[in-house]
């Protein structure tokens, strides 16, 4: 009888397109989840995360368990438990998708030894990106630095290989050893703060599926304009089904394709493109991590280690409960605590103003973000803050201030975001909505808001908090 196999599943909650899934089907396997939070030091998967992995941990172990194949749940040092797991079923191999987090990749090191001294081989597939970072260079043999050379020759390497099938049966071990009951990882918030998200989504591969014919059926068609408008559901919402692997990138690649269907190169002038070049901001968040194993912590450019951060408690308190008096940052913090999810749009908005009006160190808005988002992704939130606050690899000028009320007239004019997440502030003019202070008294009256009351004065003056910002800045000396 052929060995069985165990498939650790990590971030890959699905069912297609998983090659550790088919490699590991060959013969009978037993999948596995292990809840390691030590392994992960302080980034384990954050609250809002957490709500998803419960409920995308229920879903994937309703789908192995229908094609014969439970799901094992297991808590504790993943580096101890699966190779004495392997060991207890024979396996001879452990097949798992590959993880691109620091912390995760020694751990990958190191079970890969364990089980190697043991006669037994941990055997990982690309799974969670398009093309693998340690594969994929510059001219120069160097990793990239700059995004768009970078997704130009991504996207003329051509379309990444057609998306596997999901298996219908799986064949699992006859006697499968009884793992913890999902209940007790503990993974739902005490308090009922994430009683609103599932309003807003479905963990799960079939959520994603859903989430992604809905996007196909109507918003694609408008994504290049409708992408930055924070009051319409102009973009995929697909960041938290990405993360968590529900959908896999090549199988989102290959469905906009034929949604979009056009012959030739792709390219900058193609229908795909907007959509797709997105993607590929994901695919380089995962090469700069890669590449820089430091990115969550660290500044990419190391002169910004001296930047004068001046941290205020109460600059950044304000800020996470979207009391900073300033609306569309107010908005997006409130729809973040809301449904674990804020518009692109608005982040940078939301980080710019903490970095550089506020002068709040970028890692204490990365880990409220870490904290709240459904999508908290190591690469893409850590390469994101560094690139609003300056000092990322291809990261905005720092001196390139965005203005919260300015941004706010031009991406959410009629106010529909602001109104939406703001309710105090929802009769009022559009012509005040992104300037409350600014309203004369009579119009205040009439939208029944009394500021510093009802909605806070903006805790930073703008024309002072740029100024402050740029002599920061210019202690760095010269730009590089
Ligand atoms: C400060 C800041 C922090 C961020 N933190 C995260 C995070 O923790 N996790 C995360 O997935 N994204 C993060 N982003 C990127 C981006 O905001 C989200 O990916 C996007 O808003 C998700 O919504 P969507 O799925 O509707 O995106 P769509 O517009 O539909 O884009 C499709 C997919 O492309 C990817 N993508 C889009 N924009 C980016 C980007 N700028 N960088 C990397 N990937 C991108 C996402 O996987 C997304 O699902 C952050 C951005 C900023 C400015």
């Amino acid at each position: 009888m052929t060995a069985p196999s165990l498939l650790w599943f990590r971030q890959d909650l699905r069912l297609a397109d998983n090659p550790a899934l088919m490699a590991a089907a060959a013969g009978p396997l037993l999948p596995v989840f292990v809840l390691d939070d030590q392994a992960a030091g302080g980034w384990a998967p954050g609250g809002a995360a957490r709500w998803w992995l419960h409920h995308s941990l229920a879903a994937l172990g309703a789908a192995l368990a229908a094609r014969g194949a439970p799901l094992f749940l297991l808590r504790g040092r993943a580096e101890i438990l699966i190779p004495g797991l392997a060991q207890a079923i024979g396996a001879k191999e452990v097949f798992a998708s590959r993880l691109y987090e620091p912390w995760a990749r020694e751990r990958d090191r190191r079970i890969a030894e364990a089980l190697a001294a043991d006669g037994r081989q941990l055997r990982l597939a690309t799974s969670a990106v398009l093309m693998e970072p340690a594969r994929f260079a510059a001219g120069s043999g160097k990793p990239y630095a700059v995004y768009t050379p970078f997704a130009r020759a991504l996207a003329a390497t051509g379309d990444p290989p057609s998306p596997l099938p999901t298996p219908t049966v799986l064949a699992g071990l006859p006697q499968p050893p009884d793992g913890l009951a999902l209940a007790t990882l503990d993974l739902l918030p005490r308090r009922d703060w994430a009683a609103g998200f599932a309003a807003h989504w479905q963990p799960g591969e079939a959520g994603a599926a859903a989430r992604l014919t809905g996007f196909l059926a109507g918003p694609i068609a408008a994504y290049g304009a409708a992408r930055n408008t924070p009051g319409v559901a102009g973009t995929s919402g697909l960041s938290p089904h990405l993360h968590w692997g529900e959908m896999s990138p090549r199988s989102l690649w290959h469905a906009v394709r034929a949604a979009l269907p056009q012959p030739g190169v792709l390219g900058p002038q193609s229908r795909a493109w907007p959509f797709l070049s997105e993607l590929l901001w994901r695919e380089f968040s995962y090469h700069l991590l890669w590449h820089h194993p430091s990115l969550p912590d660290a500044p990419l450019r190391p002169r910004f280690a001296e930047f004068p951060w001046a941290p205020k408690p109460a600059l950044l308190r304000a800020w996470q409960r979207g009391r900073t008096g300033l609306p569309i940052v107010d908005a997006g913090l409130r729809e973040l605590w809301q449904t674990g999810w804020m518009h692109n749009r608005v982040r940078m908005i939301a980080a710019s103003l903490l970095v550089k009006h506020l002068l709040q160190p970028w890692q204490d808005g990365a880990a409220w973000f870490w904290d709240t988002l459904v999508d908290a992704d190591l690469a893409a939130n850590s390469a994101s803050w560094q690139w609003v606050a300056g000092c990322g690899s291809d990261a905005a000028p720092y001196f390139r201030i965005f203005n919260p009320v300015l941004q706010g007239e031009k991406f959410d004019p009629a106010g529909d975001y602001v109104r939406r997440y703001v309710p105090e502030l929802a009769r009022l003019p559009a012509k005040w909505l992104h300037r409350p202070w600014e309203a004369p008294a009579a119009v205040l009256d009439a939208a029944g808001l009394r500021l510093g009351l009802d909605y806070p004065r903006p805790i930073v003056d703008l024309a002072e908090g740029r100024a402050r910002a740029l002599a920061a800045f210019a202690t760095l000396g010269t730009p590089a």
